[in-house]
């Protein structure tokens, strides 16, 4: 950790200056995570500020998911490793308040996902296919173990954010895993129980194939027809939903 200054709180908001001033020293790595921030009183008499302002900006940091506060023996306010979680539940919120439909998410999805598919090919690893191997494993168990489909919606989903999650691009990772994570969300789609999970695994698995054999075109070629046949399921499950309404 370098040395971090804190200049006197200025804003009528208090908590919001010292907000700004400490997630900036956060993201420009004057703390880094793992880090422990000074304790509540030394940085409110840093920031000439109570506890109570200190406290009220540590905890919207944490909600940015910028650090985590433990307490009790050896705790303190830590600086986290940022992910996408804080985004995507905003986002959440978002699309569900604005009443998103599930056409957008297909349309978007239709869009953007073919234009990755070299980029995967291109910055998958062994490591990247073992975890790829990895869910496909789970999946085929719990498919053998007749597990509910809940268990088995989140695996097959977490095979396409294992498959998007290293394309090089962080901004295209995280609006690909928004995509992948919100679509699958929508609560007209949550409420369908009717996927051919055993059809969707051995899709996986032969995707996972060409991945592994470095083979670009069949890689392309069983991505769009899984595209293809997922859409289906979409579309299927929005026809449902729509006649439940009617
Ligand atoms: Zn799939």
């Amino acid at each position: 950790m370098t040395e971090f200054r804190a200049a006197p709180a200025r804003q009528t908001r208090l908590y919001q200056d010292v907000a700004d001033q400490l997630r900036e020293a956060i993201l420009t790595e004057q703390f880094v995570a793992g880090d422990r921030l000074p304790i509540e009183s030394e940085l409110a008499a840093q920031f000439g500020v109570s506890r109570a302002v200190v406290r009220q900006a540590t905890l919207n940091l944490e909600h940015e998911g910028l650090v985590t506060v433990l307490v009790g023996a050896g705790g303190g306010t830590f600086v986290t490793q940022p992910d996408t979680t804080p985004v995507l539940r905003a986002l959440e919120n978002y699309f569900r308040h604005r009443g998103v439909p599930f056409e957008d998410y297909l349309h978007a999805k239709r869009i953007l996902e073919p234009t990755v598919l070299n980029d995967i090919m291109r910055f998958s690893d062994r490591a990247h296919r073992d975890r790829l191997q990895a869910n496909v494993d789970a999946f085929e168990s719990a498919c053998r173990e007749g597990a509910p489909d809940g268990e088995l919606l989140t695996l097959s989903l977490e095979f396409h954010e294992i498959l998007i999650s290293e394309v090089g691009n962080p901004v295209l990772e995280l609006v690909l895993g928004a995509l992948v994570r919100l679509g699958d969300r929508v609560p007209e789609f949550q409420q369908t129980h009717n996927q051919d999970w055993q059809h969707i695994l051995d899709e996986h698995r032969e995707i996972l194939k060409a991945l592994a054999d470095n083979n670009a075109r069949a890689f392309r070629e069983c991505m769009l027809e899984h595209l293809e046949s997922v859409e289906h399921i979409y579309g299927d499950a929005h026809v449902i939903e729509s006649s439940r309404r009617r």
